[in-house]
């Protein structure tokens, strides 16, 4: 069987390795340069492939293709492929079938590795042989070809629950679901959320589906159409005769014979989106019989991920907090709902469509200054000019954490929340983010 793997990224090389792990005749084909360690890593498992280009006769001849998530279906090699009914799948639909592990299958338009990183601390501070992948780090493929971990926490992308046929999750999560990615979607936003919700399509009455009952998008497909999963809802704003909600400030969760419950002061994580994502996590942990207070210590201590309403420094009793991950409203939203001194709010960049009204009452509420930071502005200053007494633009991060600095006054949050990509000014986010606490520590 000939194995083409479209992609020489960790998606793909780890497909690559377990494909010729599993007898497979492997090429991988990558139209831009595959990285040096990358091509090592091929060369030492004796792994045919080529870069800058696709090579229409050493493609063609497969018979199975893995496509990488990052790449459309509209590029010329792929058109082809579908018109040869060549299959073509994704690198966990590839992976699943060489793996009796579970898997815990992680979606959502925000909060997607918040939650996969809790899932699996959780899960792993209660002894379980667990590992994590998906979006994030080692690729599932690498990681079941080295056959270490019988369960595994997956962070799954709309992009790779596309290239899904028989994959299922035993426990599956959509965190939330707000327009994010309409450009691969046909701008059709019902079209966005089927392919979140394909997490579940494969799964039956054993398995579960984890989400969030306060989320419109969520609650009207599940009115809509019908899925063989055990549904558990979590809740914010109310109770519930099954799953999990809040009481009081405490978190419950009612979905097993053993109910949990826990404070929300004792959660380590701040904000509304954290909570959930806590319930979320916590309601996994249940299931898989984690004891409780493994549970609620994990919840307690778990550090965080970078870029996420990170906590950079105290400055003259001024909080700065790097929330570059925010590149959409909603998680701006939450960021902002999150702030419990006055915050100089530093937003811009790449906008999506960006409704920005959405946020008119917190910064009414909360914001003192607005630091627009990207190459066009007009749209947040002619939404909030009339809201807030400061407002001004820059391109530069140093210069827009300055002026942050002489805007603040003690006890005053600076909060990077852009709302939006950050390719106009930056390579991507984490760069993005890396400059706002670099600019942080100049201070
Ligand atoms: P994803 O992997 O889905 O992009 P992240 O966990 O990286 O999600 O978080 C992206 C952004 O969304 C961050 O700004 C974060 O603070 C915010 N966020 C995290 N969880 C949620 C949630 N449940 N709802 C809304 N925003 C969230």
């Amino acid at each position: 069987m000939r194995l083409v793997v479209l992609g020489g990224g960790e998606s793909g090389v780890g497909t690559a390795i377990l494909g010729k792990k599993k007898g497979y005749d492997v090429f991988v084909s990558d139209f831009g340069k595959i990285k040096n360690n990358y091509k090592e890593i091929l060369l030492l498992h004796k792994i045919k492939f080529e870069d800058e280009k696709h090579s229409e006769d050493l493609i063609l001849n497969a018979d199975v293709v893995m496509k990488s998530p990052g790449i459309p279906d509209k590029v010329p090699i792929i058109k082809k492929i579908i018109e040869k009914n060549i299959p073509i799948v994704s690198e966990i639909e590839f992976t699943n079938q060489f793996t009796d592990a579970v898997t815990i299958g992680i979606t959502g338009s925000n909060g997607k590795t918040t939650t996969t990183m809790l899932t699996y601390h959780l899960l792993k501070q209660g002894g379980l042989n667990v590992g994590l992948a998906g979006n994030i780090g080692k690729s599932f493929a690498w990681q079941v070809s080295e056959g270490k971990y019988d369960t595994y926490v997956l962070e799954l992308s709309s992009f790779q629950l596309d290239g899904i046929e028989t994959y299922k999750p035993h426990i599956a999560i959509i965190t939330n679901i707000s327009p994010d990615h309409l450009d691969r979607y046909e701008y059709k936003y019902e079209k966005y959320i089927a392919s979140k919700f394909r997490i579940t399509m494969n799964q039956t009455e054993e398995d579960f589906l984890i989400y969030d009952a306060d989320d419109e998008a969520i609650t009207n497909w599940l009115k809509n159409n019908s899925t063989r999963a055990k549904l558990i809802p979590f809740s914010i704003s109310k109770p519930l005769d099954f799953g999990a909600f809040l009481e009081e400030n405490n978190i419950k969760i009612n979905t097993t014979n053993e109910n949990f419950d826990m404070p929300t002061s004792q959660l380590s994580l701040e904000g509304k989106h954290n909570v959930k994502n806590a319930m979320a996590a916590a309601t996994v942990a249940q299931l898989l019989k984690i004891r409780k207070d493994t549970i609620r210590e994990s919840l307690s201590d778990f550090q965080g991920v970078e870029h996420r309403l990170e906590k950079v420094l105290k400055i003259q009793n001024v909080q700065y907090i790097n929330d570059s991950k925010a590149t959409n409203v909603n998680a701006t939203f939450f960021a902002l709902d999150s702030m419990t001194t006055p915050t100089i709010w530093i937003v811009g960049g790449v906008d999506k469509g960006n409704d920005y009204t959405e946020l008119l009452s917190l910064v009414n509420e909360k914001v003192k200054a607005i630091i627009c930071l990207g190459v066009d502005n007009a749209k947040i200053i002619e939404t909030f000019a009339d809201v807030v007494d400061v407002l001004v633009e820059t391109t530069n991060m140093n210069d827009a954490v300055k002026q942050a600095y002489r805007i603040a006054e003690k006890g005053d949050t600076v909060l990077l929340s852009p709302a939006c990509a950050s390719f106009d000014l930056f390579e991507n986010y984490e760069d993005r983010g890396r400059q706002f606490k670099q600019a942080v520590q100049n201070l």
